[in-house]
């Protein structure tokens, strides 16, 4: 990889590389933009085939948080950390102790969470050694019903344009996964009057939500070919590809799952298929807006409430979209991009940096 080109391309600040023979700790922070605030994003622990690889991946997941902070109108810049190794290791104390003096290090520029391979306890010793950490026991907790609040405005913005009405009785909604976000959303929805058709591996998940919503169950296969107004992948990523796609009867995609796009040309082709697309990210928010609540102290109304703006996001992408003849997921980059460089241009203008509370 020609590195210094590379971050250049992908407009990066900066790139760290950790290592703490003691421990056995690899990592890679990688701070994104910060023109907004403090880079903020998850740490993934993961046994990657390479460093290159490592690295790579640190990139990309930096670059997404930047976008998506943005587009939920936080004052938080993106970052990523990775750390190389086996995440089912027993042996965590100092491991995650040095990733946490690394995370000092840095004086509050990048700000780590959970994300794949960690956990809450995880972040505990993280804590230990920083308090530029979000997610530990007792702060803001579970994120999953506030990311189901945004996914469900996002829903209703996407019946509204398309349909010219944002009420969801009578509409027929596929779900993909049963988890913590399936299931707070299966609730609101049926709260809002549309009936349920969902998919999940795990039978208990299913049960779940069927007793709660009296949703109809389908084989996890299935899920795809239902002939239903809305489909909401809440389970993995890439499941937008080259099999699904000719499969969807739906007017709309909107759920919770991160990276709903296997490539970008299948935004490409949702698009040319007619069916409208809430870019995931800007869907999915609520998420990260839990955290943000964290390091404001907002309460979890508020928290919420910021969640609900979801629906009015995801109109002004859908509008761009319109407006430029692009796709969705295209014009939720723009709208990230635009509000970066607005912010970038007010900390010319002021002698105080903006990002305050
Ligand atoms: P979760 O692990 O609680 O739920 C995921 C569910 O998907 C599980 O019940 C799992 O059994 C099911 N599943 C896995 N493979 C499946 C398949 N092939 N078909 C059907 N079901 C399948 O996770 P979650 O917290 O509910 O998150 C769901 C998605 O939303 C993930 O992609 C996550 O990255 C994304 N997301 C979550 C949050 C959040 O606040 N939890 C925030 C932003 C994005």
């Amino acid at each position: 990889m020609r590195l210094f080109d590379t971050l250049s391309d992908m407009g990066h600040e900066q790139v760290v590389v950790c290592h703490d023979r003691a421990s056995g700790y690899r990592g890679i922070i990688a701070i994104h933009d910060t023109t907004l605030g403090p880079a903020l994003g998850g740490a993934r622990f993961w046994q990657y085939a390479s460093d290159e690889a490592a690295l790579t991946d640190a990139l990309r997941l930096s670059r997404g948080m930047t976008y998506k902070n943005a587009v939920a109108g936080l004052n938080l810049g993106g970052g990523k950390a990775v750390i190389i190794g086996d995440n089912r290791t027993p042996h965590r104390e100092m491991l995650f102790r040095a990733h946490g003096r690394f995370v000092d290090s840095l004086g509050g520029r990048y700000i780590t969470a959970e994300d794949v391979g960690t956990t809450v306890e995880d972040m505990d010793f993280v804590h230990m050694e920083t308090t530029h950490v979000t997610g530990i026991v007792s702060k803001s907790g579970d994120p999953s019903s506030v990311t189901a609040r945004g996914v469900f405005h996002a829903i209703r913005a996407s019946a509204q344009q398309r349909w010219g009405s944002d009420r969801l009785e009578g509409r027929r909604v596929a779900i993909q996964g049963c988890g913590n976000v399936g299931f707070h959303l299966a609730a609101e929805l049926t709260k809002a009057g549309a009936t349920l058709v969902v998919s999940d591996i795990d039978a208990r998940k299913v049960a779940r939500v069927v007793e709660a919503t009296g949703a109809t169950v389908v084989a996890s296969d299935d899920i795809y070919r239902q002939q239903a107004d809305i489909f909401a992948p809440c389970a993995l990523g890439g499941i937008i590809n080259d099999t699904t796609l000719p499969e969807l009867r739906v007017e709309i995609v909107a759920g919770a799952a991160n990276n709903q796009l296997l490539e970008d040309r299948h935004g490409d082709e949702l698009a040319s298929r007619g069916i409208l697309y809430a870019p995931d990210y800007v869907a999915n928010a609520g998420g990260v807006i839990n955290v943000y609540s964290e390091l404001t102290g907002w309460d979890r109304q508020r928290a919420l409430r910021k969640a609900d703006e979801i629906y009015h996001t995801i109109l002004s992408v859908y509008a761009l979209a319109a407006r430029d003849g692009i796709p969705t997921y295209r014009a939720a980059d723009r709208v990230a991009e635009s509000r970066i460089q607005a912010v970038r241009a007010m900390v010319r203008q002021w002698p105080q940096y903006p990002n305050k509370e």
